[in-house]
């Protein structure tokens, strides 16, 4: 049965996460108008902030565990990161499918995940790159335009998704591990966004992008996709995290307007304003149960189950719905407030957009629940 009590433990890896997401507060608005430039590996103030992830691994025995732990401090989300992150995406895929000898070669590299193309991203299967084994050297020879690639500026190259040539009128899924630096491999740079500005984000192409055998790893589509169960509510998280900023924010402009929430009065003695904002609070509260629901259950079941993809689904629909709603609706609240650039909230605002957009739209992890609901396939719902 789960319990969504917190440890003592837990409880202080949310207070670190807290310093820090107010420490790097002052940083925010220089990495929302300087997009080009991809953060340092730690700020300063790491003098001073613990290693959180350090601590977490530290105290290990006091938490939740380590899935849920680290789960509670993506909702405390801190923007910018104090600390670079460990991982990409596309090194957990290795970590996951890659062979001994790919391990002891490319085990220590951070690599992203490179599926998005302008003409395919929630449905991969319209992916065009390709991918043709040339017998005569041994290599594999990979064309194609990937776009989006988070982490791919800070990277050393990134998981690659690509089709093979036709076997029997289908063309398989691959994925190939690509070096920054291997010929071929163009950067196109950062792309320009509206919200997460400081958000890593590349495109790429590959032109006869020449890669040795050992780079081939042994993860259809669907295995690739298993990641997406393990960071689709990581990602809801932080959405909701910055949303809950925002609704903090909100909440102490209105006490300051004279609207304080007087949460024991009942709903006739309460304003259309305060019953607005404990609304949004309980949706905030909801969604975080759906978010530590779905991680206890990879905490005790790994990422590679139906359910776990089911649950991860519905965390990031709600996730990224909630966002959403949450950042709307407080900017209604804030009024003029809320779109100065004196502020932070309308920066919030415009990097809560994207929480239901990647890591699966919003519609797309609707339709996974549907899916499962329903028992239908994704030929027969999609
Ligand atoms: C900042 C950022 C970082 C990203 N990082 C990565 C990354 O690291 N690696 C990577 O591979 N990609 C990455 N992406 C790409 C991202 O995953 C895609 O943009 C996303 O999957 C949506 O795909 P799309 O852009 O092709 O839009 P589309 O698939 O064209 O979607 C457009 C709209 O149509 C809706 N829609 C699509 N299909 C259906 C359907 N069947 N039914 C109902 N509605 C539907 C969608 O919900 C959406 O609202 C990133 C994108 C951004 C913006």
């Amino acid at each position: 049965m789960i319990d969504f009590s917190l440890t003592a433990g837990d409880r202080r890896l949310i207070e670190v996460t807290r310093l820090e997401n107010e420490a790097m507060r002052k940083h925010a608005r220089y990495y929302d108008q300087h997009e080009d430039e991809i953060e340092p590996a730690s700020f300063p103030e790491s003098s001073e902030l613990p290693d959180k992830m350090e601590l977490m691994r530290e105290i290990e025995d006091q938490t939740s565990g380590l899935v849920i732990a680290e789960s509670l401090m993506d909702l405390e989300y801190a923007d910018p990161r104090l600390r670079r992150t460990e991982h990409g995406l596309g090194d957990m895929i290795v970590g996951y499918a890659g062979t001994p000898e790919q391990l002891e070669r490319f085990g220590h590299l951070v690599l992203a995940i490179a599926l998005t193309e302008p003409g395919a991203g929630s449905d991969p299967r319209a992916i065009t790159g390709s991918a043709r084994y040339d017998e005569a050297t041994g290599e594999w020879v990979l064309n194609g335009e990937k776009i989006y690639c988070s982490k791919f500026g800070q990277a050393d190259g990134a998981v690659v998704l690509l089709k093979g040539e036709s076997e029997g009128g289908h063309r398989p899924f691959l994925a190939f591990i690509v070096e920054k630096g291997t010929p071929g491999l163009v950067q196109l740079g950062q792309v320009k966004k509206m919200g997460i500005r400081n958000w890593d984000t590349e495109d790429f192409v590959l032109q006869d992008c020449r890669v040795p055998s050992i780079n081939k790893v042994d993860a259809d589509f669907g295995k690739t996709m298993v990641v997406f169960n393990g960071t689709r509510p990581k990602v809801a998280a932080m959405g909701l995290s910055i949303a809950r900023t925002l609704m903090d924010f909100t909440r102490g402009k209105l006490k300051e307007a004279g609207v304080d929430v007087h949460y024991a009065a009942g709903r006739a003695k309460r304003s259309q304003m305060e019953d607005r904002l404990l609304r949004l609070e309980a949706l905030h509260e909801a969604t975080k149960l759906s978010i530590l629901n779905c991680k206890w259950r990879e905490q005790n079941e790994g990422t590679n189950t139906g359910a776990t993809k089911v649950d991860a689904a519905i965390a990031k629909a709600m996730g990224g719905g909630a966002a959403r709603r949450i950042t709307q609706e407080c900017m209604e609240m804030l009024g003029p407030l809320g779109l100065s650039e004196e502020f932070l909230a309308e920066k919030w605002y415009r990097d809560a957009r994207i929480f239901d957009i990647f890591e699966g739209a919003g519609e797309v992890n609707r339709l996974i629940v549907a899916r499962w609901l329903l028992d239908y396939s994704s030929k027969e719902l999609n």
